[in-house]
């Protein structure tokens, strides 16, 4: 019984968490294999696009706010995402670990994640980036358009717009990461599970 109780406790403190960035474009898929990530691991699922989604559905202030930059494929300004975000995390203190989806996706929402993590003694385990062509993310998103009911992906205008701010806003949080040896890209294209399956590699090898 006491060896047990010393094991137990043991392998509490030996399981580390694990904090995840899964990264990418617009259409690349983050959230499909986020949300499959999540189940496998253990992880809580925090989609920033999916919180702003759920506040404009409800009209909030913050909502109505956000709407004024997604409507136009830009980003919500860092001062409204972080600490929404932190709301978030703060909402699961016993959490065996997190999946980012859409944050950080600028240089100051890296720096103000390491902030908050330091604060509660997290680190980012990983950053996992999914590699997709441009014309194959448009072609996604305009498919999405027909069911998901999202403005941002009705038009081929805003839809190019936010790949633009991709590459010129969020990508640089890649090499962030890759400073810290932390970046991972692998090939966004194929089945769901084949890239699930390349997901699951690259977090497998961190233990
Ligand atoms: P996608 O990855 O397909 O663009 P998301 O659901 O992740 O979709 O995001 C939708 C929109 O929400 C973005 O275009 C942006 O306007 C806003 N958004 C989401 N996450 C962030 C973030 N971390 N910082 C700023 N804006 C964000």
């Amino acid at each position: 019984m006491f060896n047990r109780l010393i094991e137990l406790f043991y392998f509490r403190k030996k399981t580390p968490m694990i904090n995840l960035i899964l990264f990418g474009p617009p259409g690349s898929g983050k959230g499909t294999q986020a949300a499959k990530l999540a189940e496998k691991y253990n992880l809580i699922h925090i989609s920033t696009g999916d919180l702003f989604r759920y506040e404009m559905g409800n009209n909030t202030p913050l909502g109505m706010k956000a709407k004024e930059y997604i409507a136009k494929g830009e980003l919500v300004p860092d001062s409204i995402t972080v600490g929404m975000l932190e709301n978030k995390l703060d909402k699961h203190p016993k959490a065996a670990g997190f999946i980012l989806d859409g944050f950080p996706r600028t240089i100051a929402q890296s720096e103000a994640l390491d902030q908050i993590f330091n604060k509660k003694n997290m680190a980012v385990s990983k950053l996992i980036a999914l590699d997709v062509a441009e014309e194959e993310l448009v072609t996604r998103l305009k498919g999405r358009a027909k069911t998901s009911g999202r403005a941002d992906d009705a038009d081929e205008g805003i839809i190019r717009n936010r790949i633009k701010v991709y590459h010129e806003e969020t990508s640089p949080v890649f090499d962030y990461y890759d400073k810290q040896d932390l970046s991972h890209k692998i090939n966004g294209v194929g089945t769901v599970e084949d890239i699930f399956s390349r997901l699951c590699e690259s977090i497998d090898a961190l233990s």
